[in-house]
């Protein structure tokens, strides 16, 4: 894509499938390294994003009667864009919670009685955390019932799920999409521990990583290679997405015939990597942590050489009413890691409050073998 984009016209290249006059929308991927892919959409495109939201938000529980918070802050990347007009699209009310602080944004939801909030797990659950220990204020006890998160995997890691559930007391829905691709999947409603393909709007495929073979049988994991049917300016056609899917075996109680995803996404071609010849994805490390009472949310990982052999770091943070029982905590620690993830690590307990925070999409996992 971006040795295409370096092609005329300026920003887009011959991926550009409308005169560049009739794009009305531009964003680019967040892309972790190096150039990001620019994205055009006509404003047909835009009414189809709209549409593929109003679709996911109806399933998860949005209704007219709604008020619906978005602490984003509006600029190139379309995350909550889409989530904003989609919401209008239903008939909630939406308050954009654009270049407020994270304080002020509490503050807004407290005002006005918001019942809908959306954002990434990290940042609900740092809004959480600044609610609590700075303000006083107890997010279970303000007007949230439920949260839609997108741009991460935590939504699909049941031990952070269950965290943010608590915290807000309030339901938490997985969303994932991507700014080449579209909102192509949502939780619903009756939350089967997966998500539904959007699949009035996609055709989803799973390309099994090693053969390129095409499986549609449950249970079999591989990487997805979607479609967007009705997208115009810049479309993806078998897109290689790199997310790693699975057919869950039923399909779903809420009665949508929409297929499901086993787990939702389950990990990225990229960040699975091995480790002392093993493989390892990072999600499981946080599955885990996020299990164990008596630890903070956050945690770091970092992978580093050491000799010939392989170290990984895993440094958590103990609550601070929890230090006498580090003993225990830190049993149970080891002996989930060596069941979740079959490897060893060494273990180094903070004091709550010391390992970095992140705004918007953490970096926890930290693999510092090639440098
Ligand atoms: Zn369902």
């Amino acid at each position: 894509m971006r040795d295409i984009q370096k092609k005329d016209p300026f920003p887009y290249g011959d991926a550009l499938c409308v005169p560049l006059e009739e794009v009305t929308e531009y964003r680019q991927t967040s892309g972790t390294t190096g150039q990001p892919v620019y994205q055009p959409d006509t404003w047909q495109d835009w009414e189809w994003w709209a549409e593929c939201w109003a679709y996911l938000l109806w399933a998860q529980g949005y209704r007219p009667k709604d008020r619906v918070f978005i602490p984003f802050g509006y600029n190139v990347f379309v995350a909550f864009w889409a989530g904003h007009y989609g919401a209008e699209k239903l008939g909630c009310e939406v308050v954009p919670g654009g270049v407020l602080d994270t304080k002020a944004r509490i503050l807004k939801i407290q005002e006005l009685g918001a019942t809908a909030l959306m954002g990434t797990p990290t940042y609900i659950l740092g809004m959480a955390d600044t609610a609590k220990n700075q303000m006083g204020i107890d997010p279970a006890e303000l007007t949230i019932n439920k949260i839609t998160c997108a741009g991460e995997p935590g939504a699909g890691i049941p031990s952070t799920k269950k965290r943010i559930e608590t915290a807000w007391n309030a339901k938490v829905y997985d969303h994932a999409g991507a700014t080449e691709i579209g909102a192509w999947s949502y939780e619903c409603s009756h939350q089967p521990a997966g998500l539904h393909v959007n699949e009035a709007f996609f055709l989803v495929e799973i390309e099994d990583i090693d053969t390129g073979e095409i499986i549609t049988e449950p249970g079999r994991r591989g990487k997805m290679i979607i479609t967007a049917l009705d997208r115009m300016a810049q479309p993806c056609v078998r897109f290689d997405s790199k997310d790693i899917i699975e057919w869950a075996p039923d399909s779903c109680s809420c009665g949508r015939t929409f297929r499901v995803l086993k787990g939702g996404v389950v990990g990225r071609a990229d960040d699975i990597t091995k480790v002392k010849g093993v493989l390892l994805a990072p999600s499981a490390i946080e599955e885990v942590v996020r299990s164990i009472n008596g630890l903070g949310d956050e945690f770091e990982v970092i992978v580093e050489k050491a000799g010939d052999a392989e170290k990984i770091t895993l440094k958590v943070e103990l609550m601070t009413d929890s230090i006498d029982q580090r003993q225990s905590i830190e049993s149970q620690l080891i002996d989930q890691l060596r069941i979740k993830t079959n490897l060893r690590y060494d273990l180094k307990f903070f004091d709550y409050g010391t390992l970095p925070r992140y705004e918007v999409k953490a970096k926890r996992f930290k693999d510092m073998r090639k440098k």
